[in-house]
């Protein structure tokens, strides 16, 4: 089927609930990178998400029979705050079906907008599957979070704001992709008005359903999809979606939870606000692109698209920012067991900061240590190897290894034991 994005876009009703968020100087970022790098502030919306326009275009678009029979959606996110403050504004009535697994802040939350929330199943899965009862059983309309032509207008309309709010050229526009609606919009309007500029997705890698499903030119279901980024934890994508994103989207950056989280503190540096891991993939895909391109000079539109984040993490958030800034690595050295080592470790550690230090026997003959150093950057890391290896210590570099970062700041050692309460 066709759909004229452009008139659905032009068309689409969000003001009544969204606000036209700002395109916003980003200073320290923009110095640091050498372009100029604007943030699409998504997270000041009413519901610190951009997830409104699109629930709200999907319900206002409906004749008002419809409309009257009241909605239903299955999330346990974003979208179902987007859904029932929606409903609500529309003077219909909701129902959310969220996993029983739901935290008690995000059903409160939810419940606070006006919607009725059903908990049903473990995973989002289930409750989808609920839903999709629900609606057939109580003649409900169904919401969809990212598949459907006018949720994927509602998102389109900040497409339409960037280009009104940018008047300079613009390299490229990063977006951050669940399920791909929000892209999708974005994409099919500057597109077809400004195809010169880069439309980039951006994903983590444990969580990337869009670019394994454009490599295999087909729609790809991960078996298993990683929790971090929970906003954009989908396992597959939409069929109007990634239609729209084969024809529309330059390229796809995969990110990991380090670059996230260093993101994260980027853009609270610059604005003081907290995103969502989610919120903050954008951010974390420009970094890279600009690495590998070794770009200057150029605008560069990120979309900050959420700020639900949880209180708790942020720990964890600051303490990855770290590694993600490439100002930290791990190491695996093997020394063996001799009098005067440790010193002849030291001396081999030169004047590099450490930022952690495990040492652990392994037998009569060898001990295992675990050592963080501040680097300057990537290439650092493997000097350092070079330089533990030639002074005769086994060297592995576990920067990139998730299980040790996860399980050396919690259970051999290390600041995370230092737990204040
Ligand atoms: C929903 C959401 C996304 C992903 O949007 P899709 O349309 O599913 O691709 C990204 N970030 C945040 C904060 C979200 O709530």
């Amino acid at each position: 089927m066709y759909f004229d994005y452009l008139e659905r876009i032009l068309k689409a009703r969000v003001y009544d609930v969204a606000q036209e968020t700002p395109l916003e100087f980003a200073p320290n970022l923009s110095r640091r990178l050498d372009n100029k790098i604007l943030l699409k502030r998504e997270d000041m919306q009413s519901v610190f998400s951009f997830k409104l326009r699109g629930a709200y275009n999907k319900m206002a678009q409906l004749p008002s029979d419809l409309l009257a029979q009241g909605v239903i959606a299955a999330s346990a996110g974003n979208h179902a705050q987007g859904v029932a403050l929606a409903a609500s504004r529309l003077g219909t009535r909701s129902i959310i079906v969220m996993p029983v697994t739901t935290p008690e802040v995000k059903v409160n939350a939810v419940k606070a907008r006006g919607a009725e929330v059903v908990l049903f199943g473990n995973t989002y899965d289930d409750a989808y599957t609920h839903a999709r009862q629900l609606e057939q059983e109580k003649d409900l309309i169904f919401i969809h979070p990212f598949d459907d032509p006018d949720v994927i207008a509602g998102q389109g309309t900040i497409g339409m704001e960037i280009l009104r709010q940018c008047q300079q050229p613009i390299h490229a526009v990063f977006v951050a992709i669940g399920g791909g609606g929000l892209i999708s919009g974005i994409a099919a309007y500057i597109k077809r008005l400004h195809p010169e500029i880069k439309i980039i997705g951006v994903e983590p890698v444990d969580a990337a359903a869009m670019y394994q499903s454009l490599q295999a030119g087909k729609r790809i279901r991960l078996p298993q999809v990683g929790l971090f980024a929970d906003g954009v934890a989908v396992r597959e994508v939409g069929v109007e979606t990634f239609r729209l994103c084969q024809q529309y989207v330059d390229e796809i950056i995969l990110v990991d939870t380090d670059d996230i989280c260093a993101a994260i503190k980027d853009v609270f540096e610059d604005t003081r606000s907290i995103l969502e891991p989610a919120g903050a993939l954008a951010i974390a895909g420009a970094k890279a692109y600009v690495e590998r391109e070794q770009i200057t000079g150029k605008t560069l539109v990120t979309i900050a698209c959420g700020a639900n984040m949880n209180f708790d993490r942020l720990r964890f958030v600051a303490e990855r920012a770290e590694l993600g800034e490439r100002r930290e690595a791990i190491f695996a050295v093997n020394i063996p067991e001799a009098p005067g080592i440790l010193c002849r470790f030291c001396e081999c550690l030169g004047d590099r900061n450490l930022t952690e230090f495990s040492y652990r026997i392994a037998d009569s003959q060898e001990a295992h240590i675990f050592v963080g150093l501040q680097i300057k950057n990537r290439a650092d890391a493997g000097q350092i190897v070079q330089n533990f290896e030639s002074c005769g210590f086994k060297t592995i570099d576990l920067t990139d290894d998730e299980l040790t970062k996860l399980h050396l700041r919690h259970m051999v050692g290390g600041r995370s034991l230092r737990r204040p309460q």
